[in-house]
Formats: C-alpha cells, structure tokens, sequence
C-alpha cells in the first residue's frame, strides 16, 4: 500500500473534487482512497507531497512514435507539403529505427505526465521488419500505458492520393495486418496494459473500401476506430473534389462515427458537423501544439465541448510538434481556446479535464482511467510545484496550467513508479536519447 499525503489534489471527479491539501491511498494497482488531510493507518510507502499536485495521469490520444527519428523537417511548410518532403524517408523506416525513436518519444511522454498513450503507425515498408511490435517493445520497457493502433495507407499518388506508391499496402493485405495485431495483442480487460485500436491514415491516403471495411473489422474484433479528419483547408478541398462532401460527411458515410471512433484534430468543422460528432458520441483528439506548427487551424474546443463531444489532447508526431510535451499541451489549449473564442473559452480545469477523463472516454476506457476514486486504476501523477518556475502561484492548479511545464516527482501506472524526482525509473533517458540519434542518423543517411 502506498499512502501519498500533504498534497493538493485535483480529482476530476464528476463534482471535479479538489483538496488543497490531501491524500491518495494506492494498493494493488487501484486507488483505494481520496480525501482531505492526511492518511492515517499502515502503508509500504508514505510519501509527503509537500509542494506537489496529485492529478490523474495524462492520457495522449493521438501521436506517432516513429517521428521522433525525424524530427525538425519540413519546418515552415504546409501539411500537404511536409508530408510530400518526409513519406519517402519514412518508406525507409525500419524496427530498429522505430523502436529507437518509440523508446525516446515514450521516455519523453512519461516525464511529461503522460501515464497512458496511443500511437498510430502507419508505415509499413515491405522490408522493414515488425515494427508495430518494436514500438510495443519500448512502451513495456517505460512502462506505460499502451494503445497502439494498426495504420494503413492504400491510396497511393498513382490513384490519387498524396502517398508515393511504394510506402502504401494492397487494402486486403492491411486489413488481414491489422486483424492479426488485434489477435496478438489486444488485452480487453479493464487493467489493459495494451489495447490494439484500427485506424487508417486519413482521407487522403486511405481509399473507402478500406475505410468502410475497417470499421466492419474493428466492430467484430470490439476495438476501437482512430483516423486522421478535418486537419487543412487542404483536406476539406479533397474531400469536396473527390467525394462531393466534408470531411465529416464522408466519415459517416462510411461508418466511421460513433462512440467507439475518436478523430484526430477535428480543426475544419461546421455547425453541422460538431452536431453529429455530439449526437454519435464520436470523440475528438485535439492536438493544439501540432495545429499550431503546421498552421492548420484553431479547433472549435468549446463548441465541441458544448455539444458533449469527447475531447482529448494530442501532442501528435513529434514530426510535426517537437515540443512534445504532454503536459506542455494544458496550457496550449487553454490558450488555443482563448485566442478563438476569448477569455472565458476555457477554463484550466477543463484543460486538465480533456487531458485526463476526455483522453479516457476517448480510448473507451473512462471506467478504469481518467480520474481519482476508489476503485479507478492508480495512473496518477504528482507534479512538483514549489520549484523557481512555480512557486508563489497559490492555485496549484492554475500553477500547473498556465505556468511553464512542470517536472513530475512521481508518476504511478497502475501503482507501480514509472517515474521518479524527474527521471525514469525502468529506463536510461541517456540511453534513449543516443539510440534515438543513432536512428535518426541512419534513417537520414539511408537510400
Ligand atoms: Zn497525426
């Protein structure tokens, strides 16, 4: 049993429970209590969080590992363009390099505050070996929560779409991939270390039997649905030439909204469309940092919001947001949501509230995740705010938010210290940091 103590703690509980100064009792991979003051009784461990804000543990809907070999490219162009300069490198990724950039992305994640994270892969080169199962590697060797999700491209430039050819699969070919990685790793139970999602690229990448057809599959396997929708103008321009609608449209066309899809971005859309992503229960991971280095667009957080839409954040490819920074993106959207919709757009507790239970409800796993209470698994994470960046801000939570990123004093994943006083507890960030330069070094150097 671990007893953290004397520290302010924010629940996010439906009352969203906050206590300036209480406790959190841990054991056996659950929370067991939550309350005011301090813990009084026997404990394995006692911690004084003196200084500190207990929170869930992050939850990052929506990333791909892989970019961290490739980072700082491409870094004044558009999506369309940065995609067009980087797909022919990533045709050469292999799973050593994937692995590598994997073990940084995800050592970088977890002393960012993230306790649970997806991926979403979905470049498979013909000989490029298992690379799905070496990112899977490297979430067990930080110990994160994992959600990876099997990716697939088919609509090549020959067809029309924006890929080369040689880094798209034949669709049957990735659909049969895609159902062996659920056979294989997909743990449905509620203390799921790994969850295996389905999602094909994007719109522009994917072709519609192979859209319609993944969401058949993952509806007869119980696994969740990602893709990439309504990102650029550019998008939405395809999308009326090609298929007539929007994005959104063309997404329910093809049966790809519903409380089991989550979207990535959701930039690009209208009244309408923020509706029937509200009506279907359909989510939304909401990548501000990465918008905002691509110039895509602010997304509508507080209509999408207002409309009941599951809203969770995204530090997205480290491609295409090098700060990576989980925690980083609390106050990203907040001051994203400001700048559009003004000051009263967001709060920081709905900032926290979308990085935890909204990133939850998300992954379809808001029974387990997402919140402090008894009988939720224990991923939580004590951020340490007494240091020169944040002291002197009484409200821990605004000092969390609005101050600059926090280092984590502790983060526990399923009770178990993945993190400690900022640094790894399983992994060697040094380590990490010289095999993700090795792989960037050899992606760049290979031909
Ligand atoms: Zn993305």
């Amino acid at each position: 049993m671990i007893v953290i103590e004397n520290a302010a703690v924010a629940t996010v509980d439906a009352e969203d429970t906050y206590h300036e100064n209480g406790h959190v009792v841990v054991d056996d991979g659950r929370i067991v209590a939550v309350g005011a003051g301090s813990h009084a009784g026997p404990a394995d461990r006692r911690i004084d969080g003196d200084g500190c804000l207990i929170t869930p543990g992050l939850i990052n809907t929506h990333h791909h590992l892989y970019q961290w070999a490739t980072r700082g490219l491409a870094v004044n162009d558009t999506l369309f363009g940065w995609l067009t300069t980087l797909y022919p490198i990533w045709g050469r990724l292999d799973a050593e390099i994937v692995g590598a950039a994997a073990g940084a992305g995800l050592g970088w994640l977890a002393l960012s505050g993230c306790t649970t994270t997806m991926d979403h892969h979905y470049v498979f080169p013909r000989d490029g070996g298992d690379v799905l199962a070496a990112e899977i590697e490297a979430a067990a060797r930080i110990g994160v929560r994992f959600h990876p999700t099997r990716g697939s491209m088919d609509l090549g430039r020959k067809d029309g779409g924006l890929p080369p050819d040689n880094v798209v699969e034949e669709t049957d070919e990735a659909l049969a991939a895609t159902e062996r990685a659920i056979d294989r790793w997909h743990d449905p139970s509620p203390e799921a270390m790994l969850q295996v999602a389905v999602a094909p690229c994007s719109p522009f990448s994917v072709t519609s039997k192979l859209m319609s057809e993944a969401a058949t599959l993952a509806r007869r396997k119980g696994v969740r649905l990602h893709t990439h929708l309504a990102e650029t103008d550019d998008e939405e321009d395809f999308c009326r030439e090609r298929f007539g609608c929007t994005p959104v449209e063309y997404a329910e066309s093809l049966g790809w909204l519903g409380d089991d899809v989550w979207l990535a971005h959701g930039v690009h859309l209208g009244d309408d469309a923020i509706a029937r992503l509200g009506a279907t229960g359909t989510g939304v991971a909401h990548c501000p940092s990465s918008n905002a280095r691509l110039g895509a667009g602010m997304a509508r957080v507080r209509e999408l919001l207002d409309h009941a839409v599951p809203v969770g954040l995204g530090v997205d490819g480290a491609a295409s947001q090098e700060a990576s920074h989980l925690g980083g993106e609390l106050r990203q959207a907040l001051y994203t949501a400001r700048l559009r919709g003004g000051p009263t757009a967001l709060t920081a507790r709905e900032s926290l509230r979308m990085a935890t239970m909204g990133g939850a409800r998300c992954l379809g796993r808001e029974g387990h995740l997402g919140s402090l209470e008894p009988g939720k698994l224990a991923d939580l994470v004590m951020w340490r705010l007494d240091g020169l960046g944040h002291d002197g801000i009484d409200d821990r939570l605004a000092a969390l938010v609005l101050g600059p990123p926090a280092p984590v004093e502790l983060s526990l994943i399923g009770g178990r210290p993945v993190v400690e006083r900022g640094a790894l507890v399983h992994a060697d960030a040094e380590a990490l940091t010289r095999e993700a330069r090795r792989a960037h070094d050899r992606l760049l150097s290979k031909t």
